[in-house]
């Protein structure tokens, strides 16, 4: 079955609002193991609207809108989708019922445009919206079905749930099944190139690789009526992605780096410390955002400046005058005085130049150093990494956890 989507609303076209029901809806169609052709965004206006219905409608068999189905004169979607097909407008006892009930519940005041929402397209079918005033709309025609649904992510996501996905479900009897692959220290045209054999023969299973910062996802999904044959299949490519990628697997799942690491931290009761220079709290901050973590983290001090390093860690003024704050020495000074002060089994340390300014021909923007003090032993590493400010702190943060990882 090919489906399409089309966004509603001049706001998306403007770029004040994000069009996140389109990333919804189609990772949700996806995982149904429907194919999703097309999406479309289109402003409030009817003669645009109606011109990609019709395209949708001549290409596609699902086609889900969202938006436009409020009271206010912008919101056109149902009058425009009724006179594309040559229906009225029909008032629905059971919406207006609800809709009354509705109000009498709130302190809002019923006004009259509120009874535009009443009216639905004859031999249309309702899918109530319990999350709002607009239900779903659901227009079968020509063997084709047109799925109208309310623009606000919360109600959109609601009706969907509620009404659309048990129709899909009861329709679609294909298994779909995913397994996701978190790799660290590796860019994603690396990890692409590495799987292109498989990429450029892919049926199924498919294979897709998502780049965040420092991280790349990578999910592989195979559909098929038999969940045991599909399991053996995800198995063979889960047997090849670990071989390929036995350095930078950190977890079989969607899991962000940080958590991993936080959640291995506890698992394994390793107490850790941090002293950031150049990231600015940023690993701290991101191991708190496990909860349980005050079980293994009691120290994260940001020791921005040269003073910070020579009162609360220790370092030694000689070295930062001779050395810079952003080097192997003070990286070195930097952790060990803080496995002392912190007593943690694992201190760390970075330092460097997130620019963009700062940087000289020497140390240039993006060298960072960072220290690992584990067991009496401190390891060292020195990193070039490029991009912004934000992005190299994040590439720290992440060559952190994947040091600690390993
Ligand atoms: P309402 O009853 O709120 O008018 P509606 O069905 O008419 O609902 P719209 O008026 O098109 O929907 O959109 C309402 C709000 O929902 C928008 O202001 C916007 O914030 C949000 N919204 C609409 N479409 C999207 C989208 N595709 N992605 C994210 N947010 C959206
Ligand atoms: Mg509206």
């Amino acid at each position: 079955m090919k489906c399409e989507i089309i966004c509603v609303g001049t706001e998306l076209l403007v770029g004040d609002t994000l069009n996140t029901n389109v990333q919804y809806l189609s990772r949700e169609l996806s995982n149904q193991g429907l194919s999703v052709g097309y999406h479309t965004t289109v402003g409030d206006n009817p003669k645009r609207l109606e011109e990609v219905v019709k395209i949708a409608f001549n290409r596609s068999d699902l086609i889900i809108t969202t938006g436009g189905l409020g009271p206010t004169q912008d919101d056109l979607t149902k009058e425009v989708i009724a006179e594309l097909f040559n229906k009225e407008l029909v008032q629905d006892e059971k919406v207006k019922e609800e809709l009354l009930q509705f109000f009498a519940n709130r302190e809002f005041p019923f006004t009259p445009n509120n009874l535009k929402q009443i009216f639905v397209p004859e031999h249309a079918e309702v899918l109530p919206n319990p999350c709002g005033t607009a239900p779903g709309i659901l227009l079968r025609e020509q063997g084709r079905v047109i799925i109208m649904l309310p623009g606000p992510p919360r109600e959109m996501k609601c009706v969907f749930e509620e009404d659309v996905l048990p129709l899909i479900r009861k329709k679609n009897r294909q298994l779909v099944l995913s397994r996701y692959y978190n790799l660290s220290d590796i860019g994603e045209s690396a990890v692409e190139d590495r799987l292109l054999d498989l990429i450029d023969t892919q049926t199924n299973p498919t294979i897709a690789t998502y780049a965040k910062m420092g991280e790349v996802l990578v999910r592989i999904t195979a559909n098929g009526e038999n969940e045991k044959e599909l399991n053996t299949l995800l198995d063979q490519y889960e047997d090849i992605m670990l071989e390929r990628f036995k350095d930078n697997i950190f977890t079989c799942s969607k899991q962000s780096l940080a958590e991993t690491v936080a959640k291995l931290l506890i698992e394994k009761n390793i107490t850790i410390a941090t002293a950031e220079s150049c990231t600015g709290g940023l690993i701290a901050s991101q191991l708190t955002e496990e909860s349980g973590i005050s079980k293994v983290f009691g120290t994260g001090i940001v020791s921005y400046s040269n003073e910070t390093k020579i009162n609360l860690l220790h370092v030694k003024a000689e070295t930062l005058e001779k050395f810079g704050a952003v080097s192997e020495e003070t990286a070195r000074e930097m952790c060990e005085n803080l496995q002392k002060i912190s007593n943690a089994d694992l201190a760390v340390s970075v330092t460097g130049i997130a620019g963009p300014e700062g940087g000289t021909a020497e140390k240039p923007v993006g060298l960072v150093y960072i220290g690992l003090c584990y067991n009496g032993i401190t390891q060292i590493t020195t990193c070039h990494f490029n991009g912004e400010r934000k992005i190299i702190q994040q590439k720290t943060a992440n060559k952190v956890f994947h040091l600690i990882g390993k």
